[in-house]
């Protein structure tokens, strides 16, 4: 491929090489990862000091992964030995293509979509963007091939130019970003090893995933110097079935969980408050009771859980909030039911006690200890429960663990269990109180300053990509206290679904998102604005990589 650019402008050097990614499909989850894998590494190899360095790329196979995808990694040396290191990284798996409907055979065809999509009617925006020739369409160029072409070509602008670059540059592609992110996770244990090897001393991970108008016409271009991170907040809900013809004396779950549901769902009040940042409240992501045929039985159990993402708030935090919401559904439900009650058995002339209607709210890890206390194994039973459900659902076995537990300790009593249930992405942003973080920081205010002077288009920095992003798995802010908070509360972590928080701890790397510019992510109209992407944000990209690499202050004082 180095034929074909070196006499090239960068910009039209990156073109090409995001139009040569783009044309090797590679949705999420099929060999089309290898295939983009081996195209990524085709490209750095033709590269001048590839060829003289041939060792110097290489591949790391997924553990256990049956269609043999691995992530692609490149060192460019310093000439002048040094530690001083900072990654350019990305993932190259996109999502499927399904959503082009009749034009699915042209998905990756930039050219024939620009034509069709200039004489599309239904849409003006889309429209007048084909029409402009300044985007480019096709599935990945924004998500995220196009910040791979940026890589590359910094990638090679170093490698003709190495005396601007005082240290080491890190070049990493990862497969499987767009569900579990394995990719990151298994490249954490390829970071260490080659930090050990080599002693690096990584200062900066920027990733070129890409960034969108927050509304329509927002010229905005944002720099994101953190990632939020997620977790699954799930209600596990027993309450008392009874036959309608007694329907008073049960516990309905589906009204603990309707009043959970209506406490939580899509509440700004719930959400964290954080001025001038993308804030989101919990959403709901399943709601169903137990029963799965008709009777004239009340249900017995309710499950739901929400997605939470996490910002500056702290796991423990998440789980104090999803407990007094519990505990408050509980607490009005009883008091509903008794109001229900006196009324019923005023009109009927019943007498006698009233039914007990309290259910007890506890977390999962307070659960635990309780059976622990009276000698249930709690191990056993997860790992037989894991073994006969080996391809249920991460959460559908979260549940049957807590069942399964449940069942052993004979306790039938009604009760609402708080726990956590997979994917859990670790949040970070670049913290004041750490200077090295501060320090990146202030560089990123001094960049954009300039090059909001220069280009004369507005930039604005953030502290939480808003999507999630591999990003999640390089540092966290969460600390080991934290994390425990999660691992006790998440039934099967380490059996199931686990993440290498020690290799996360252990590497911490700053990091920031700097991503080509587009829209409609994820849809047939995924585009991406070329004049930014290829002709502004690589320089930012190398001056920032500058700034960070060289010892100087560069004017900033921290
Ligand atoms: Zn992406």
């Amino acid at each position: 491929m180095y034929q074909e650019l070196k006499d090239l402008p960068e910009d039209r050097q990156i073109e090409q090489i995001a139009r040569a990614l783009v044309a090797v499909k590679s949705v999420n989850g099929t060999s089309g990862e290898v295939a983009i894998a081996d195209k990524l590494e085709e490209i750095i190899r033709s590269y001048p000091y590839f060829t003289a360095h041939p060792d110097h790329v290489w591949t790391q196979l997924l553990k256990h992964d049956a269609l043999g995808r691995k992530s692609v990694f490149a060192l460019l040396e310093s000439p002048q030995p040094t530690d001083r290191t900072v990654i350019y990284h990305g993932h190259m798996d996109t999502v499927g293509i399904e959503d082009f409907g009749a034009l699915e055979p042209h998905a990756l065809d930039p050219d024939y979509l620009r034509a069709y999509f200039s004489n599309y009617d239904k849409d003006s925006d889309v429209q007048q963007d084909a029409a402009s020739g300044d985007w480019l369409f096709g599935r990945g160029m924004l998500d995220m091939k196009s910040g791979d072409a940026v890589h590359l070509g910094n990638l090679l602008h170093y490698v003709r130019h190495p005396e601007e670059l005082s240290g080491n540059l890190l070049v990493m592609f990862n497969p499987v970003e767009e569900n579990d992110h394995e990719g990151i996770m298994e490249a954490t244990n390829e970071l260490i090893r080659l930090k050990e090897e080599k002693h690096l001393n990584y200062l900066l991970a920027i990733n070129g995933d890409f960034v969108s108008p927050l509304y329509k016409g927002d010229p905005t271009r944002y720099v994101y110097t953190g990632s939020a991170g997620k977790l699954l907040g799930c209600f596990y809900i027993r309450g008392r079935e009874t036959h309608v013809g007694e329907t008073l004396a049960g516990i309905d779950p589906t009204l603990i969980a309707s009043k959970i549901n209506e406490a939580l769902n899509d509440r700004m009040d719930r959400a964290e408050k954080i001025d001038n940042e993308v804030i989101l409240p919990p959403s709901c992501l399943y709601f169903r009771d137990r029963k799965d045929f008709y009777n004239v039985q009340t249900a017995g159990a309710a499950y739901l859980y929400f997605n939470y993402f996490l910002y500056e708030r702290t796991p423990k935090e998440v789980l104090d909030q999803l407990k007094g919401v519990a505990e408050q559904a509980c607490a009005d439900l009883k008091e509903f039911l008794s109001h229900q009650y006196s009324a019923f058995a005023k009109n009927c002339g019943l007498k006698g006690n009233a039914p007990d209607w309290s259910a007890e709210v506890m977390t999962y890890g307070e659960f635990t200890d309780t059976l622990t206390a009276s000698g249930i194994d709690v191990a056993k039973i997860t790992e037989d429960t894991v073994r006969k459900h080996p391809d249920r659902d991460f959460r559908q076995t979260s549940y049957r663990i807590i069942e399964a537990l449940e069942a052993a300790a004979g306790d039938k009593r009604p009760k609402v269990i708080i726990f956590f249930a997979p994917p859990y992405c670790p949040h970070n942003y670049l913290r004041d109180g750490v200077a090295a973080e501060r320090h990146c920081d202030r560089l990123v205010d001094r960049i954009l300053k300039k090059a909001e002077e220069k280009t004369g288009e507005p930039f604005a920095k953030k502290r939480f990509f808003p999507y999630l992003a591999d990003s999640s798995y390089l540092a966290m802010s969460e600390s080991d206290k934290e994390t425990d908070d999660i691992i006790s509360n998440f039934p099967g972590w380490g059996r199931t679904y686990s993440i290498p928080l020690k290799q996360i701890h252990q590497l911490n790397i700053p990091v920031l998102d700097m991503g080509v510019y587009g829209k409609r992510a994820h849809t047939w109209m995924e585009r991406l604005y070329k004049p930014y992407s290829y002709g502004v944000l690589p320089g930012l990209i190398r001056e920032m990589t500058e700034a960070v690499l060289s010892d100087e202050k560069n004017g900033v004082t921290d």
